[in-house]
């Protein structure tokens, strides 16, 4: 291991890493902090990123993944980013494959039959695959010198899209002869950077974080008197609006209805959500990036790896669920660096509305008692909803909420007759609710993280000053100048 890293890091010196960032990728010098992660990274060190979205971090670990003689994983939390890069790096000339769920039997066979010795490219892979021992056994074939996990809040339980897989990850890098690790991220609070290099077991890790200001993106919240006057708002920014820009909904309900009155005002826009078929969501992503639509409206589905440079504005229509979903958001706007803006629109209904899914969201233990008792009522004889509601005080939802979380926890079993079978029927009262105050925590933490955007959005100092705080952000604490409660600088 040290002899292929010493090979690597020969004749790159300084001087040559630029020339390498010109003649590999075109870009005529690095963005802060970039140099050094790949200094870190040619020299053998575990490192962590922290880098705000758009800031480049991909780059941090191509180059030196290029640099390095052998193979370099790429964990990487979805497939469609999967996708994105893998053929980025290619259009550029460089060998890149993914290994994911999506694959055909076929294309799997084809993608594994590259692993070997003499594989020198990228493999992007999910932490689902490499949980697989076999995949593991073939990957070790590979000599894998860079072990890279993108979006590395993933890994904490303190990051917004916590992934119970990705807990493994540490021992898959044991597993895999220990290679040096490169673990990037936006999501900057102490918790989660703590947990990271320890899940991770990287303790001792390099970690180059370069800040989270955007001067370039000019901050504002309205508080509005309702949908009406949300829309109003809307309009009157995209009339001062020439370039393309998204518009983040809570509902797909409310990215129809934005849609809708947009276009009735003879707007062009595309929209993006969950519910919308594969393809459709594609063409719609694909014509907002072209510049062909200007404007996206869409829920928060739309926007992890989107890359388009010139997104001039990102306006919320709601108030999103915590502080680091909101600035990975509308930190999708000015990544060229020319300014953009940043609009959340909010209305007390909002902050109504997201009590009242987090108090329906968990059930309580009260909850929890009495479905078990319904389910156990049916004895041997699985029950359908339906059955369960005849015997359950609990309103539909309320049931309904009990039995997810049951499945959840493995107490339940549905079968494809939507019968449900109790597999634990010696849970007692303490047990559930010992169960019911777990989750109670957890709807404690949204519940704080859903005032830290209320507190955000009321804010009546600089809001820039008051975001880079809540990161931890040691940098520019001072008046921004670029927010609506400063004055202009
Ligand atoms: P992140 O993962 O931090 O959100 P990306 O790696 O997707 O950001 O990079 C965002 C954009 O910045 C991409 O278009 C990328 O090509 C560009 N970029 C990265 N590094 C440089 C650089 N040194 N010079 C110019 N553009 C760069
Ligand atoms: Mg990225």
């Amino acid at each position: 291991m040290t002899e292929v890293i010493d090979v690597a890091t020969r004749g790159v010196e300084r001087g040559d890493l630029k020339r390498r960032l010109r003649s590999l990728f075109g870009f005529r010098k690095f963005r802060p902090g970039q140099e050094r992660v790949v200094q870190a990274a040619l020299e053998g060190r575990d490192t962590l990123v922290v880098m705000p979205t758009g800031s480049g971090k991909s780059l941090c670990f191509q180059l030196p993944a290029l640099e390095m003689p052998g193979a370099t994983i790429v964990v990487s939390p979805l497939i469609a980013l999967m996708k994105d890069q893998t053929e980025a790096l290619r259009a550029r000339g460089f060998e890149a494959i993914a290994v994911n769920s999506t694959m055909t039997a076929a294309e799997r066979a084809d993608a594994e039959a590259r692993l070997g010795r003499d594989f020198q490219g990228f493999l992007y892979t999910t932490p689902e695959q490499l949980a697989s021992p076999e995949f593991r056994s073939l990957l070790r074939k590979c000599a894998i010198d860079l072990f890279v996990v993108d979006e590395a809040h993933c890994v904490s339980q303190w990051g917004h899209d916590f992934r119970p897989e990705y807990l493994a990850l540490g021992s898959v890098i044991e597993d895999l002869g220990r290679p040096t690790v490169l673990a990037l991220t936006a999501t900057a609070t102490a918790d989660v950077v703590d947990d990271v290099l320890k899940q991770l077991h990287i303790p001792d890790a390099e970690v180059v974080h370069t800040g989270f200001h955007r001067p370039n993106l000019h901050l504002l919240s309205f508080e509005t008197d309702g949908d009406d006057d949300k829309f109003e708002r809307i309009k009157v920014l995209l009339e001062q609006e020439s370039g393309s820009g998204i518009i983040y909904a809570a509902t797909v309900k409310s990215v129809k209805e934005i849609a809708e009155r947009l276009g009735g005002a003879g707007l062009s826009v595309a929209t993006y959500h969950g519910r919308m078929k594969k393809a459709d969501r594609e063409e719609s992503q694909d014509r907002f990036m072209s510049g062909d639509v200007p404007i996206m409206v869409a829920t928060n589905a739309f926007g992890m790896g989107i890359d388009k440079p010139d997104v001039r504005y990102v306006i919320h229509a709601h108030p999103p669920s915590t502080l680091e979903a909101f600035y990975q958001e509308f930190g999708r706007a000015g990544r060229d660096g020319l300014d953009a803006r940043c609009v959340l629109l909010h209305h007390a209904d909002d902050w109504k509305l997201h009590t009242f899914f987090q108090a329906g969201r968990y059930p309580s233990g009260e909850d929890l008692v009495n479905a078990h008792h319904a389910l156990k009522r049916f004895g041997g004889e699985p029950p359908t909803f339906e059955q369960l509601t005849t015997v359950s005080p609990l309103p539909r939802t309320k049931l309904k909420t009990s039995l997810n979380f049951f499945r959840n926890q493995g107490i339940i079993k549905e079968d494809l007759a939507g019968k449900f079978l109790l597999i634990r029927d010696d849970l007692d009262l303490d047990d559930l609710m010992r169960l019911a105050r777990h989750y109670e925590e957890k709807d404690e933490v949204d519940r704080m993280n859903q005032q830290r955007v209320v507190d955000y959005a009321r804010l009546r100092s600089c809001r820039w000053a008051s975001l880079l705080d809540y990161f931890g952000d040691e940098e520019s604490r001072d008046v921004c100048g670029r927010c609506d409660n400063c004055p202009a600088a």
